[in-house]
């Protein structure tokens, strides 16, 4: 299973571009989709959820022509959106036998196996006779896992799920996700490099409405080897190096500033090379893209 989007382009009424031929093959497994908050994410991740139109393009999952075969699309579609509501009052348990039944799960055994097959691959299982309303943000989110599964979905869309968890509830949802991608395709939208970092096979990163890069994390890492230094400077010193170097990240570290500078050759005194992250990838893109933007 295969899910193929050609050329797909979205301009809003108020003039926004948000996709702009966007081209990409995702085979089954985790796909990270990373992004700049308003790249154009979530127009994208909707229309393949068949919540909104394209303008122009395809979108195929298998046979499924997706803009078009809507119905079908959504039978084998599960999709976890940025926010979605949850009756408070009403237990975990509870509420996934109630959506069993709304999808059409009649027979009371199989949908008990399932909701208990459902809570336990979420780590929920602990917890299935608290109300919702206890429920901390990323045992909501895996809630919302739970509920995308039910119709053993084909394709399964998750968007910007880790924003707001601390780094234990993240973690935790990585481990649930992970555990997905053997028969599914699943893509994960994200403004977060370590979501795909630690958990996706291939990955896109699109910045206003573009694809500017698209592989497979590992070899993509490749295309830095050899080009990113490090460096720890004063504070008074980060503009001059801004002027003078390609720094495409900084951070402070015991309170100086750590830049990152892109460079093909060895930028001089006091920088060293390091093994270039996935991080330093996504900013170099972004850096790329900006810098195209202003010339
Ligand atoms: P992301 O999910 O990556 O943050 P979005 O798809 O939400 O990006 O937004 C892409 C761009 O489209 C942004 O500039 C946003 O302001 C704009 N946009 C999103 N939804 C609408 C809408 N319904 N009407 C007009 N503009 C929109």
């Amino acid at each position: 299973m295969e899910l193929i989007i050609d050329n797909l382009s979205k301009t809003y009424s108020n003039g926004i571009q948000a996709l702009q031929n966007i081209s990409l093959e995702i085979p089954t497994g985790m796909f990270g989709l990373l992004g700049p908050n308003g790249a154009g994410k979530s127009t994208l991740m909707r229309t393949i959820a068949t919540l909104q139109d394209a303008d122009s393009g395809s979108v195929f999952l298998g046979d499924i022509d997706v803009l078009k075969q809507k119905n079908e699309l959504r039978k084998t579609l599960g999709y976890l959106p940025q926010q979605f509501g949850l009756y408070p009052k009403i237990s975990a348990e509870v509420l996934l036998n109630h959506f069993a039944v709304l999808k059409g799960i009649s027979n009371k055994g199989e949908r008990n196996d399932l909701v208990k097959a459902l809570l336990q691959k979420t780590n929920l299982y602990e917890v299935r006779k608290q109300n919702l309303k206890g429920f901390s943000g990323g045992m909501k989110q895996r809630f919302g896992i739970a509920q995308a599964l039910l119709s053993n979905p084909k394709l399964l869309i998750v968007d910007e799920p880790t924003a707001g968890l601390d780094p234990l509830e993240r973690n935790r949802f990585y481990n649930v996700l992970s555990e997905l991608g053997e028969h599914t395709v699943v893509i994960l939208s994200t403004h977060i490099v370590d979501d795909v970092k630690e958990l996706c096979t291939n990955m896109a990163i699109i910045n206003k409405g573009q694809v500017c890069l698209k592989g497979n994390p590992i070899q993509i890492l490749e295309s830095l080897k050899d080009r990113v230094y490090k460096k720890t400077i004063e504070k008074s010193e980060l503009n001059i190096y801004k002027q003078n170097y390609k720094v495409i990240s900084e951070k402070l570290f015991l309170g100086k500033p750590t830049i990152h500078v892109l460079s093909d050759v060895h930028p001089g005194d006091g920088f060293s090379l390091i093994n270039a992250e996935l991080e330093d990838v996504y900013f170099s893109e972004l850096f790329k893209n900006t810098n195209l933007k202003r010339n």
